[in-house]
């Protein structure tokens, strides 16, 4: 499983930086998306060959009320489900009651905790970093985020502790591997025992543990599938034995673990933005995403184009994804969820030769040439695989740094409706000779 480290600290020490600086977020991305940022805290890190989701846990200062509150109570949530914490305090401030404070709720999770003294630029270390032993949570790291400094050595004992993950083994036999996610009250636990309460499945219990989501392993029609269920129904007997609260690390693991995502949304509350939120969370994860509207019974006929063209409109940037308009407590719908997610799923992991990707880039090269750069054409020479869940197409060619967006989202284009890629994102990469 991915390992989970938090961001804790108050305001302004520095965690945004550190956060950007181990997922590569650019702050312009997240600039963009003005009024999300409080949102965008989570995220996908590759750094020293380790992968991990990272989170910043944002406020919690001590003084919190309103939405202040709500926040540091999803934050206290993330330091609970953390593998390991980033303590980062302020050199510049020294040692502060609010450090104090939430030393404290640490303290009581007893979770492996590492001190981070960030902006020691331009201090002396051994004066800087002697403030914060007073702490006692053992060593201190001093950093100074901004230039990456003292970053490198931090994480490197950070991630010691956690063995690499070995390459994904392809083991086809395994079936497909589907999360199913979304807000609370969505319908996805009454999803999840549809999905299973045809006849035709067989289902096979597994044990579940309260932190982590529920693997269900089953079969329909011969075919192993697996659900990840987030919302934590172990349907035994039908009996529903748990209902557990909405856990946002527990839903970024599933989506990290699984082949395809069904993100469900009520179709009652239209699209609200922790909806966008978690496709967002899927896109940067490029999984495979069938989107489930819910709850469609019972709807006025002008409710439901209200919808739609909500959904023209906000989920624009998924617009490779199926949309289906399901009643999960009716079954209206859910079969059909099966042919996308099995579409979805070819489409992510179906094996791509290097001569059928060759010949396809070479077509595409004919029909709408790449453009002339300082009086060169760029040339394309072949394409190969680079990997699957999301596909990655990797071209190999000349001057490739300067291929124009447009003609790369030309040739994704291309491959997309060539392959007929439904239901994933797909990624094309350049390999530049000169
Ligand atoms: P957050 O509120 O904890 O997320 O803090 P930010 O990452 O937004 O940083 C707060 C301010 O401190 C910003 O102006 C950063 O540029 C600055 N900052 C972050 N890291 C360093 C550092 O290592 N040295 C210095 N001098 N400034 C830093
Ligand atoms: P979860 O929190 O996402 O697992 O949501 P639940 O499956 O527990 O469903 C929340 C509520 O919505 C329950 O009262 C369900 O009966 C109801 N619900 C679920 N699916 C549908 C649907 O398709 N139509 C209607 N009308 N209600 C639904």
């Amino acid at each position: 499983m991915i390992p989970v480290i938090a961001l804790v600290g108050r305001p302004n020490v520095g965690k945004s930086t550190l956060f950007n600086r181990l997922t590569n977020t650019r702050d312009a991305i997240v600039a963009d998306y003005a009024g999300l940022t409080r949102d965008r805290k989570y995220g996908e890190a590759n750094y020293l060959d380790h992968k991990f989701i990272l989170i910043d846990t944002g406020g919690i200062s001590g003084d919190e009320d309103g939405i202040d509150e709500v926040m540091a109570e999803q934050s206290l949530q993330a330091i609970a489900e953390a593998d390991a914490v980033l303590f980062l305090v302020d050199c510049r401030d020294g040692l502060s009651p609010a450090d104090q404070m939430i030393a404290k709720h640490l303290r009581i999770n007893n979770k492996k905790t590492y001190v981070v003294a960030n902006k020691v630029d331009g201090l002396s270390f051994d004066v800087a970093v002697a403030p914060f032993y007073e702490l006692g949570m053992g060593e201190i790291y001093p950093t100074t985020a901004s230039h990456g400094r003292g970053v490198k050595s931090l994480m490197t004992e950070v991630l010691a502790e956690f063995p690499p993950q070995e390459e994904e083994e392809e083991d086809d036999e395994r079936g497909i591997k589907m999360a199913i996610v979304g807000r609370p009250n969505v319908g996805k636990s009454t999803l999840v025992n549809r999905l299973l309460g045809e006849d035709r499945v067989i289902v096979y219990d597994l044990p579940g543990t309260t932190r982590d989501s529920i693997y269900i392993d089953y079969e329909r029609d011969g075919k192993p599938y697996t659900i990840i269920d987030t919302a934590g129904v172990r349907r035994r007997k039908n009996v529903r034995l748990t209902v557990e609260k909405f856990s946002i690390v527990k839903t970024l693991k599933a989506i990290e673990d699984a082949n395809v995502v069904v993100l469900v949304m009520d179709s009652r509350e239209g699209v609200v933005d922790q909806d966008l939120h978690l496709m967002g969370q899927v896109i940067d994860s490029g999984r495979a995403l069938v989107v489930a509207l819910n709850k469609w019974d019972g709807l006025e006929v002008e409710q439901k184009e209200r919808i739609k063209t909500e959904l023209d409109r906000r989920l624009r940037f998924v617009d490779f994804a199926d949309i289906h308009f399901i009643s999960a407590l009716h079954g209206t719908g859910v079969g059909h969820l099966y042919e996308s997610i099995e579409k979805a799923f070819h489409s992510a992991t179906d094996k791509l030769s290097t001569n059928h990707l060759t010949k396809i880039l070479e077509d595409a090269v004919v029909v709408h040439q790449p453009p002339l750069v300082n009086g060169r054409r760029i040339k394309l020479r072949y394409a190969h695989s680079g990997g699957h869940n999301p596909p990655i197409i990797v071209i190999h060619g000349n001057q490739t740094d300067r291929i124009p967006g447009h003609y790369t989202k030309y040739l994704e284009k291309t491959f997309r409706r060539v392959l007929d890629l439904h239901g994933t994102p797909v990624r094309i990469l350049f390999k530049s000779t000169d």
